[in-house]
């Protein structure tokens, strides 16, 4: 069942350092790109078009596979054309080519009203002995498969992993895949019970803050949109991909420019995979929750958990997510773990209709059913107040629905989420402007929890202004611009309910000033995004993690042995893909550790 796909951790160009959000901050031509599904090829025998330039033989007898990028394709356009555009760019005959198959599909719908896709296409060769005298334009050679991972000595005591979101899983994968097993220890509850809690909190705002949205088996990944897009680009993120694949998400994840699995089809993937890693030997323990560490001479020597128990060990991968608030809050308390606060991005998450979306992406095209529902993504960078700040869409989820996100009661954020079909009747994005510790000062917040507390300050305030029971306190974007609140709210995918209320009330005036002056930027880059039938929903608050866990080259913490940071929660990640990477980061690291 396994096809593993390995890089070491020397082809990994950023030792010790994080991989960013998943957010882009790319511009928009770039970002106009959609997601499109998988597809097959017919057999190049049934391509009529022969005859171009020759082949040169090779020494040794390994037929030839060549990278073809750029083949462009209108939607009218039958797919069996690849074949013969790829032969062309080749400059070589078809029937000199043994197979095609498509390694990435990208929408490109900068070209309003005709869009069309471009391919990028893997062909082998007939011939076993030939090979191209020189590479044309657009080909490259295809990249060798990578090398099995070295097996090492098992360490006498298993590493423990805090947490099985996506840093968590993939580490304790990338450990087995050495020979090593570990114990995950995760405070939700695995992932098919965890499914009706989520449901309870969607349906009547109740909110149990041990298994929701973000605590529970997959960690904040599993009932997420699963969109596997990352602006990093790092050699794992191919394996990432093709892990979730062999776990059972479908295979047009392998192809799609912008991968996307979805709410409903990626609680499955987890669920395979922790099978798998279970069934090779690991350790799972649901329910029980990391309370603190323990320390002897200078290294973490083990946990305490929530029953009382203790685990040791002597190697801990910290992989908790962005909403461990008891943890970071215990570690600031103690002053052992060397933690700083850091940026991120707070604003609202705003929802529109999907048919209004299309209609301002492709235009005349909007209504083709060819086309899949439309996304965006916007950035905006302005001086406001003699700083300047970004201010960017977030989380774009074409088709989907906005969540209630919390993990403590009397706390509103939301984020969105949507299932592979992504059929709802709305686009949602979060809309956020950047926060630095400038800002937390200026709010009253200090020390390392300062982002952490100016976070939990503003979702207290937006639970306030939403009347209780995660009711989301929301306003039309015109009527945020003008600062008034008459008009009614239109439809909403939000499930627990909308409040009517002035979000004019939520947020420092300088934050509020560089959404509003990028909300009419985008208005003016996607006519119609400022109308009636747009609403801000609040608040998105967990865009990352308000603090960063020290940590050096060898990925441990810098004031404790034996600690490894990890994924999002730490500081190191924003997205699935990063934060699955750095997990398996870790394990490379505690590998080359043992080898
Ligand atoms: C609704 C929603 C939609 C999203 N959509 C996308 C998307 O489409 N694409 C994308 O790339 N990203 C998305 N994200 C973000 C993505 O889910 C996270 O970036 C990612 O899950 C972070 O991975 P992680 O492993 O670092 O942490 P997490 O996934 O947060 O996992 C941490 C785990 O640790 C557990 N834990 C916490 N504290 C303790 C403790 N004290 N003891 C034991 N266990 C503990 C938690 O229960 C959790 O299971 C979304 C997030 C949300 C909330």
């Amino acid at each position: 069942m396994r096809r593993p796909v390995h890089t070491t951790e020397s082809q990994s160009p950023l030792k010790g350092q994080g991989l960013g959000a998943y957010v882009s901050t790319q511009s928009l031509q770039q970002e106009s790109a959609l997601d499109f599904s998988g597809l097959q090829l017919p057999p190049p025998a049934e391509v009529e078009e022969r005859g171009f330039g020759a082949l040169c033989e090779q020494p040794g007898n390994e037929a030839m596979k060549y990278r073809i990028h750029n083949i462009g394709l209108w939607l009218d356009e039958p797919q069996v054309l690849l074949t013969k555009r790829a032969a062309e760019k080749l400059r070589i005959g078809a029937e000199h080519l043994k197979s095609v198959r498509v390694v990435r599909s990208v929408l490109d719908a900068r070209k309003k009203g005709n869009p069309r896709y471009i391919y990028t296409v893997e062909a082998e060769l007939a011939s076993e002995n030939g090979k191209l005298p020189s590479l044309p334009p657009d080909v490259s050679e295809a990249p060798a498969a990578a090398p099995p991972p070295k097996q090492v000595r098992p360490p006498e005591k298993r590493p423990v992993i805090v947490g099985t979101g996506p840093s968590g899983l993939f580490c304790a994968l990338g450990l087995l895949e050495s020979g090593v097993t570990s114990i995950l220890v995760e405070r939700g509850k695995e992932v098919v019970s965890r499914r009706k809690d989520v449901a309870q909190l969607m349906r009547d705002g109740t909110l149990n803050p041990e298994s929701n949205m973000n605590f529970g088996e997959g960690g904040a990944g599993a009932y997420t949109d699963g969109k596997l897009s990352t602006r990093i680009n790092h050699p794992l993120v191919r394996k990432v991909i093709e892990t979730f694949a062999r776990f059972g998400a479908p295979d047009h994840i392998l192809v799609e420019g912008k991968p996307h699995i979805g709410s409903d089809l990626l609680p499955g993937a987890v669920e395979r995979l922790r099978e798998e890693l279970t069934r090779q030997g690991c350790e799972v323990h649901f329910g029980r929750r990391v309370e603190n560490l323990l320390y002897a001479n200078g290294r973490v020597a083990g946990l305490v958990l929530s029953d009382g128990s203790k685990l040791e060990t002597d190697r801990v991968v910290l992989a908790p997510g962005n909403s461990a608030r008891e943890l970071f809050e215990r570690f600031a308390a103690e002053g052992k773990v060397s933690m700083d606060p850091k940026p991120f991005a707070i604003g609202f998450r705003a929802e529109h209709p999907q048919a209004l979306i299309n209609r301002i992406q492709y235009g005349a095209a909007g209504e083709d059913p060819k086309l899949p529902p439309a996304d965006y993504k916007l950035v905006n960078n302005l001086e406001v107040g003699g700083e300047l700040r970004g201010i960017y869409t977030f989380c774009m989820c074409p088709g989907g629905v906005v969540v209630p996100t919390p993990t403590e009661p009397g706390l509103q954020c939301t984020n969105g989420m949507s299932n592979s079909r992504r059929n709802s009747k709305f686009a949602n994005a979060g809309i956020v402007v950047s926060v630095s510790v400038d800002d937390f000062a200026r709010a009253g917040f200090q020390g390392p929890l300062a982002g952490l507390n100016f976070q939990r300050h503003w979702e207290a305030q937006a639970y306030q202004l939403g009347g209780g029971r995660y009711h989301a306190p929301a306003q039309s974007i015109p009527d945020y611009l003008a600062g008034r609140t008459k008009r009614p709210l239109t439809d909403t995918s939000y499930r627990p309910g909308l409040t009517p209320a002035d979000l004019n009330r939520l947020f420092p005036a300088e934050l509020t000033a560089s959404l509003k002056s990028a909300l009419r930027d985008f208005d003016r880059r996607m006519r119609g995004f400022v109308s009636d039938e747009g609403i801000l929903i609040g608040i998105e608050s967990r865009t990352s993690s308000p603090v960063r866990v020290s940590r050096g080259d060898d990925f441990q913490s810098v004031s404790v042995a034996g600690l490894y940071p990890s994924g999002e929660g730490c500081g190191y990640a924003g997205g699935i893909v990063s934060s699955a990477i750095d997990g398996l980061r870790i394990a490379a690291q505690i590998a080359s550790e043992l080898a």
